[in-house]
């Protein structure tokens, strides 16, 4: 049996509850329900045969780095002496063989000093998720009670903008709501000076389609053009735009390890608070028990988990069109996940086939305008 390449980024749920109520969230408010069979928090003997697993790992796929994700839930939730134990068990088991490099991926809610003060420590960088300005934030992301969060998010952000936790500030993740002017969206975005934005389309398949999603339009791609315009036409580069980096690399050939796009394998896996592994977070969009795999970190060794059929790359199942399509090398055929059907599994194209292969052509009409410009211009001065 072939292995998947050896993995490089670990999503470690440190808590496996959250503290908002967001209509959108992947994890809490879709398909996949096994959440509530999970320990709130990750436990010491788990954070101790995840170690064990990990040095083994590195060790066997010569790897002298790895990229921890401490996620949830909401991961702040384990609360800032768990995570430094965390973080400091992981770093002692795999010393010597492997740096870890961790950030953390939070709502904001709860970001204090004390979070910040252990984050500096350990140099765990943090990604902060903010939808807009107040409105299209706590249009949906609130509190169970109703309440928006934008206020404390904002309030985090500005924590981390204090100089010194400064260099911890990872950058901001928005989903996109079709309801928000894309432009607006960016700039809101942008006064809060991020390093780096991550744009995600709402999470969606073919029995449960994207908001706003018609026949013959495709308004997911009308947002991302205007963003890219307003990115990539800027006289300087105001920030790092995710999505719109990995298109502009993905049309110049060179391969983007990501789940949302291209071909290349992410090479990243999840664990979860009990010690299972599981596949990608964004297939709990689909079905009940999608992202399970059967393996834990205390049974499975690295070369059983690496070798087993859940970590087969997600293009060894793309449908007829996705692997006849002229942008295939760019799409990859999208998430995974958003090309589900009950019927025919993932062997579909995406749910937005459509607004990628929109997206695609405009990023790859301009870019590859100014390489022939630059070519041009090279020639001319010769
Ligand atoms: S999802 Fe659509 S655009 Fe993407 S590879 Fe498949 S057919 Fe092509």
């Amino acid at each position: 049996m072939n292995e998947a390449i050896p993995f490089r980024q670990f999503v470690v749920k440190t808590a496996a509850r959250c503290d908002l109520a967001c209509d959108h969230c992947y994890v809490y408010e879709l398909r996949d329900q096994s959440w509530r069979e999970q320990p709130r928090v990750i436990a010491d003997k788990t954070v101790g045969a995840l170690g064990v697993w990990l040095r083994a790992h590195a060790e066997r796929a010569g790897l002298s780095v790895l990229d921890v994700v401490l996620h949830g839930g909401e991961p702040l939730l384990a609360g800032p002496d768990r995570i430094d134990t965390i973080v400091r068990d992981l770093r002692a088991a795999t010393a010597g063989v492997a740096e870890l490099r961790f950030t953390v991926q939070t709502n904001g809610v709860r970001l204090d000093e004390r979070f910040a003060e252990v984050f500096l420590a350990h140099r765990i960088r943090v990604g902060v998720s903010l939808d807009g300005d107040a409105l299209a934030h706590d249009r949906h992301r609130r509190h169970a009670d109703g309440r928006g969060s934008h206020a404390e998010v904002v309030r985090a952000i500005a924590l981390l903008r204090r100089p010194r936790y400064r260099p911890l500030y990872g950058g901001l993740l928005c989903t996109i709501d079709l309801a928000n002017d894309p432009v607006a969206t960016y700039r809101e975005l942008l006064g809060h000076a991020p390093p780096m934005i991550d744009l995600l389309l709402p999470h969606a398949t073919w029995e449960f389609p994207p908001p706003g999603a018609r026949p013959g339009e495709t308004p997911y791609a009308d947002w991302l053009i205007a963003v890219f315009d307003r990115w990539y036409g800027a006289p300087v580069r105001e920030t790092r735009v995710r999505i719109l980096e990995d298109l502009v690399d993905l049309v110049l050939g060179r391969p983007v390890p990501s789940e949302m796009l291209g071909l290349a394998p992410p090479g990243s896996v999840v664990i979860e608070t009990d010690g299972t592994f599981e596949r990608e977070d964004s297939l709990k969009a689909t079905f009940d028990g999608a992202a399970a795999t059967g393996l834990d970190v205390f049974r499975h060794d690295p070369a059983t988990v690496l070798a087993a059929p859940a970590y087969a790359p997600a293009n060894a199942a793309l449908g007829a069109s996705c692997r006849r399509c002229p942008v295939l090398d760019i799409c990859g055929g999208g998430l995974r996940a958003h090309r589900y059907r009950p019927d025919t599994g993932f062997a579909n194209p995406s749910v937005y086939c459509a607004d990628l292969r929109a997206l695609i052509d405009h990023v790859g009409a301009r870019v590859r305008a100014d390489v022939r410009a630059l070519v041009a211009e090279s020639g001319s001065r010769r």
